[in-house]
């Protein structure tokens, strides 16, 4: 079955050739990966994206990934998806309109201070939007820390969203001491104004269900086990954790970490699954183990059944479309990422 579909699809490759290119995301399953032409997290791929001149671009990730790409892409490109299901719920944890009430309530609660809005890539096209049309910027968890230096150049308070735990891992790095955590599901955001006007960083609060189980029994487990490993997580993990942890970083830093490891050490992992499997595959001599193995079920939502189909059909009912007034504003957030 496998064979077959992997058969179809490397067929339409080659009917395509240079007009198509498909981006796959670290997280894909590895048959999926080994079709794409791109591979990389997410700041990767929307530079990829940008870059491409192909007439069809095929985003093998989530759905915010296939937005970023249609955002960045040309007006005669066409972006598409296996599955236009397969979302991101904490891209979903933030929607443009929640994001203006914040800003209404933060800024008026910081008379005379300059608010600077920054979301993670892992957002949806809106709240992208919200943030270009308010002199924000877009940051992925490779150059967060970038982010908020160009926004401390133009403000002096940042709104972080969707992500709590980057958004506080990043802070904490920056050396702020006065988070404040705004919850879209409560009243008045759950925090007073005193909190608001003493606060450098406002965070939101969502979360990745994928890196927030990671706990601190994984980490004591892990050192028990393996007691001259590495430990290395995402910063979409619970601060806690990252602060027990060794090293973290985005996906690129987990991968050129392994590369640089040297052969016959343990490096333990605490980020999705398929990357984790995916490296212990291809540096079989380092000992790679999964701090835990916590799947993105939307990820996985992307199969070679449905990329096959895809290629020999270009059904319009997978394109990403993205309105033009949103890709107007949140491709500014994305410009201002891209010249980090
Ligand atoms: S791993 Fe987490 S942040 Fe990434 S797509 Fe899955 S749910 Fe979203």
């Amino acid at each position: 079955m496998h064979e077959e579909l992997k058969a179809r699809i490397a067929a339409a490759k080659s009917k395509w050739g240079d007009r198509l290119t498909i981006l796959g995301h670290h997280y894909q399953r590895r048959e999926i990966v080994a079709f794409a032409d791109h591979v990389g997290d997410s700041f990767k791929l929307a530079r990829d994206a940008a870059a491409s001149d192909a007439e069809r671009i095929v985003f093998c990730g989530v759905y915010f990934m296939g937005e970023s790409a249609r955002i960045l892409a040309k007006p005669d490109q066409r972006v598409f998806m296996p599955d236009i299901q397969a979302g991101c719920p904490m891209a979903d944890m933030a929607d443009g309109e929640d994001a203006e009430l914040a800003w209404t309530r933060i800024t008026q609660a910081n008379p005379g201070r300059n608010v600077v809005p920054i979301t993670y890539v892992n957002s949806t096209a809106d709240v992208k939007a919200f943030v270009g049309a308010r002199g924000g910027i877009v940051c992925t968890s490779s150059n967060a820390g970038k982010a908020f230096d160009w926004a401390m150049e133009r403000g002096d308070l940042i709104l972080f969203l969707p992500d709590e735990m980057l958004g506080t891992n990043t802070a904490i790095v920056k050396g702020k001491q006065h988070i404040a955590l705004w919850d879209p599901h409560a009243p008045e955001g759950g925090v007073t104004d005193a909190e608001l006007a003493k606060a450098e960083v406002v965070v939101w609060r969502g979360y990745c269900h994928v890196h927030t189980l990671f706990g601190l029994e994984d980490i004591k487990r892990a050192r028990e086990q393996h007691p001259k490993a590495t430990i290395v997580v995402h910063p979409e993990c619970l601060p806690a954790v990252v602060d027990a942890a060794d090293a973290n970083g985005s996906t690129a830093f987990i991968v050129n970490l392994v590369q640089e490891t040297p052969p016959g050490d343990t490096i333990v992992i605490g980020t999705e699954i398929n990357l984790v499997r995916r490296l212990a595959q291809s540096f079989p001599d380092r000992n790679i183990v999964p701090l835990s193995p916590s799947v993105c079920p939307n990820m996985y939502k992307t199969d070679l059944k449905k990329l096959a189909s895809l290629l020999e059909t270009f059904d319009e009912r997978l394109e990403v479309t993205v309105d033009e007034a949103v890709a107007r504003d949140a491709r500014l957030a994305l410009q201002r990422m891209m010249t980090l």
